[in-house]
């Protein structure tokens, strides 16, 4: 299957990952949107939210809340945790996946209108 972050699971791209148990990994965004910006994927493929089981997705989200900790003891003031579903939705890689974005006061991000 041609999935790029099941290439990264299977380390066939190179990435700078921060995270791996056998089922989950957490690597940094390719095009951060701030420093620390983390992608967190189940290696089992799955498209996206419709697609994924949920024992699969309960162990994603408990790797999204340890890597988000993380990034709140490193020093960020909080996190959003983005997930996108369907090309509409601006989901681009169809392998499920959460950001977790970390935020400080004085940064010029905005994610809603
Ligand atoms: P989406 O819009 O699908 O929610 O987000 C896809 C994200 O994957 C983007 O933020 C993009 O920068 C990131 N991305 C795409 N290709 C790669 C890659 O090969 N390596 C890494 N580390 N990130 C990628
Ligand atoms: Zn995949």
């Amino acid at each position: 299957m041609d999935c790029v972050f099941c290439k990264i699971v299977k380390g066939e791209i190179p990435s700078k990952k921060v995270y791996e148990d056998g089922n989950v990994i957490a690597f940094l965004d390719i095009n951060p949107l701030s420093e620390g910006h983390t992608l967190v994927i189940p290696k089992k493929h799955a498209e996206n939210i419709f697609d994924v089981s949920e024992e699969e997705l309960s162990k994603v989200m408990q790797v999204v809340k340890k890597i988000s900790k993380k990034r709140l003891e490193e020093g960020a003031k909080g996190v959003n945790i983005l997930q996108n579903n369907g090309k509409e939705a601006g989901q681009l890689v169809n392998h499920i996946h959460f950001h977790v974005v970390p935020r400080n006061g004085n940064d010029k991000l905005r994610f809603w209108p």
